[in-house]
């Protein structure tokens, strides 16, 4: 039996809880499947403070590089404490350049909307969270935008990409170019060069944002692909999480050329954290993506089939009612919704 190697990084609040539960439920389908892990535990966010004196350790970005496929939880960086930023630091230090957010509609998950299925991508590396901030006169901070053409074109390839392998129709772009002339529309001349250039035959389409936020939650059916820099991708996923029954349900990736870290759209949900209450699922959805990629680059069919299995695990807990969290109207926790989940994937 083939045996993988993946970083786990538990984080802070509910993170711990969330990444445990979507390993017990992903070792249970790689036995099933035919494949086991090793999971090699790695520190990150306010737990590392205590442990290592710093957010994001060295030797956890080590492991990452080593390994190249990790499970993260939802870490906590102190507000205005000098630590830099954990989610930050590790997407430009691996170059994790695609956030990848898939949005479904979820069976017995009732919402205003119905048959949702959007991904986003947005880039990851650069944009206003370069963190470069100056105060340049008392009273008076700037806050940098970059964009570079490095960055913009190959998160559009990316996305580009995606669309074609999984017959996806259409790539829209949301961007302020009106506003921001260089940035946004460097952003948006690579993106319809790759379109011109290598992938015609996928509709494309520019969307001013403020009028795509407005065409998203009057019809959110009319969205395939997503591309977006990295703000107002930080801020559309919020909002497309919304549209299928929040961020219970939205899993992520955040993929480079050598490396991806997997982890779901919430944070550390401090109002819950400890209370066994966490829904787990988008977390164990980010293993399913996880599983999905390592198929693909360790050419192993055994993840593609536990992947298979976790999925067709949970849309069966959903649609049946089995254990319902509380975020989605129910009252079953953390532990009740996992033991359904591995009862189900075996
Ligand atoms: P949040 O996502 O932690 O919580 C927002 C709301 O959603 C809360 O009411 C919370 O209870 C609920 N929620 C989130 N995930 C849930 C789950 N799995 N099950 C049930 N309910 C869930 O957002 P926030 O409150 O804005 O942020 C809290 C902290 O998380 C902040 O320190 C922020 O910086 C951090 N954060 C980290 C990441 C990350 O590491 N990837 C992402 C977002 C926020």
């Amino acid at each position: 039996m083939a045996k993988h190697t993946i970083v786990l990084i538990p984080g802070d609040g509910i993170g711990p809880e969330v990444t445990a539960a979507a390993r017990r439920v992903i070792d249970a389908a790689g036995a099933a499947a035919g494949v086991s892990f090793e999971w090699v535990t790695m520190p990150a966010g306010e737990a590392a403070i205590k442990t290592d004196g710093d957010t994001l350790p060295e030797k956890t970005l080590e492991a990452i590089t080593q390994y190249k496929v990790g499970l993260k939880g939802p870490v906590g960086t102190p507000i205005g404490k000098g630590f830099r930023s954990v989610n930050v630091t590790l997407r430009k230090k691996l170059e994790l350049y695609a956030a990848v957010r898939p949005v479904r509609s979820m069976p017995n998950v009732k919402t205003r909307y119905d048959n949702v299925d959007i991904v986003i991508f947005r880039e990851n590396t650069e944009g206003l969270y370069t963190g470069i901030e100056n105060e340049i006169a008392p009273g008076v901070v700037t806050s940098l935008k970059v964009a570079t053409e490095k960055a913009c074109d190959r998160i559009a390839r990316a996305a580009f990409r995606y669309a074609n392998r999984r017959n996806r129709k259409k790539v829209t772009v949301f961007h302020k170019a009106n506003i921001m002339k260089l940035t946004d529309g460097l952003f948006l001349r690579c993106a319809k060069q790759v379109w011109e250039e290598e992938y015609p035959n996928i509709q494309y389409e520019e969307l001013i944002i403020d009028n795509g936020c407005m065409q998203l939650v009057k019809d959110p059916t009319r969205f395939d692909v997503l591309l977006m820099e990295n703000l107002y991708g930080d801020l559309v996923s919020d909002l497309c999480a919304g549209l299928v029954g929040g961020l219970g349900v939205v899993p992520g990736a955040n993929i480079g050329d050598h490396a991806a870290v997997f982890e779901a759209v919430h944070g550390t949900a401090p109002d819950i954290a400890g209370k066994g209450w966490a829904n787990p699922l988008a977390c164990v959805m980010s293993g399913v993506m996880m599983l999905n990629h390592m198929a693909d680059f360790l050419r192993d069919d055994a993840c593609k089939t536990a992947a298979d299995r976790i999925k067709n695990a949970y849309n069966t807990v959903l649609s049946e009612g089995i254990a319902v969290t509380r975020d989605l109207g129910g009252t079953a926790g953390t532990e009740e919704f996992t033991e359904a989940l591995i009862k189900r994937v075996k």
